[in-house]
């Protein structure tokens, strides 16, 4: 697409320049592979996708901006090509739906090293075919401001398997995969300048989304409803609990925390709670389900290789509390990180 002034291909001397839009758009997609559900894929005006039969399409759409949701400096280009595609693809599974299709929109900076380009797509393809996902399109532009990531993910299901936000009931479960709170402790301790143990860091650099399990529970007609933990499990299910008309208790003490999380935090005064529960980028998922399923959760889930956890329960009161051991209500604001602020 046009510029209202000056495009990749002019605006400076650098490696881009030299290449230009077209150039870096081929180096760009060299690497995508054709896929059977891809009729026409990149380098025409539109792609074409085939839908399988009776299966309705799930869109969602990302924005990632430097230094606002990365720094370079702590960001590799290759794991940042993942989490670019990690991130819309948790949102699909979240939903309960197979992912299936990319588009890809990068404003490039000019001195933007051809390298760095070149590990993030590296990074942003193996993610796609791990998830089995093609890259159908995308744009590319120049930048003045940083470099700016759109992800567009496209997935598929039977109507009747698409998990919303909206289906807790009272008294269902409130379960939760994997642990919490990682990636929030491994931003923390990065932006102390403090060392941050490998376990904590790709939670943070190259967060896996939990596409398998998702499936799993939808297929399996186990949930009622479900959601990708991206800001925090508190705010997560509040989104749950807000679209169902319901509310929710949650309890502190069975929030699943990692090993290294509770190495890291050990010496605080108090467990950190505030990062496991508004901590954000675990992308886990967040669901309910009744609780005569507690048993076909947990090995629906196991046989994934995933864990899963109870933390709480829907209540027909609106509002989201947490709990301490001893049932006292726990303010999120007063009480937690404070002591890594
Ligand atoms: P148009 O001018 O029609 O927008 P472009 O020249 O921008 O087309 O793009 C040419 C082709 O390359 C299109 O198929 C587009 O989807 C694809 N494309 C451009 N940038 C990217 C990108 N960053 N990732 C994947 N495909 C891209
Ligand atoms: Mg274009």
């Amino acid at each position: 697409m046009h510029g209202i002034d000056s495009t990749v291909t002019h605006s400076s001397s650098s490696a881009l320049a030299d290449l230009g839009e077209f150039g870096l758009i081929s180096r760009i997609t060299a690497g995508v592979r054709t896929h059977e559900s891809v009729i026409t894929g990149i380098g025409d005006d539109a792609a074409v996708t085939a839908l399988s039969a009776g299966m309705q399409l799930l869109t969602s759409t990302d924005m990632l901006l430097e230094d606002v949701h990365f720094r370079r400096v702590w960001h590799d280009p290759y794991r940042l090509g993942r989490k670019s595609l990690a991130v819309s693809i948790s949102d699909i599974a979240a939903m309960g739906g197979s992912p299936r299709w990319a588009l890809l929109s990068l404003a490039i900076p000019s001195d933007l090293p051809l390298e760095f380009i070149d590990n993030f797509m590296r990074g942003f393809l193996t993610m796609a075919s791990e998830n089995r996902v093609a890259l159908i399109g995308g744009d590319t532009c120049s930048s003045r401001i940083g470099l700016t990531i759109s992800v567009t993910v496209m997935g598929e299901q039977f109507p009747d398997r698409i998990v919303r936000r909206a289906g807790a009931l009272p008294d269902d479960d409130i379960w939760v995969t994997g642990t919490v709170g990682d990636a929030a402790l491994g931003l923390r301790l990065l932006e102390r300048g403090e060392t941050v143990s490998d376990e904590l860091l790709s939670r943070l650099l190259d967060p896996n989304p939990q596409v398998s399990a998702a499936l799993a529970l939808a297929e399996a007609g186990l949930v009622t409803s479900m959601i990708d933990v991206s800001d925090g499990v508190l705010a997560d299910y509040g989104h749950i609990a807000e679209q169902s008309g319901v509310g929710g208790c949650l309890r502190l003490d069975a929030l699943p925390l990692s090993a290294a999380f509770r190495r890291h935090t050990a010496a605080l005064p108090a467990v950190p709670y505030q990062l496991a529960l508004s901590g954000g980028e675990d992308y886990e998922l967040c669901f309910t389900a009744p609780r005569s399923d507690r048993e076909k959760i947990g090995d629906c889930v196991k046989k994934c290789g995933i864990a899963v956890t109870r933390i709480g329960i829907v209540t027909s009161s609106p509002g989201v509390t947490a709990v301490t051991t001893d049932g006292t209500p726990y303010s999120a604001q007063t009480k937690g990180f404070n002591h890594f602020t």
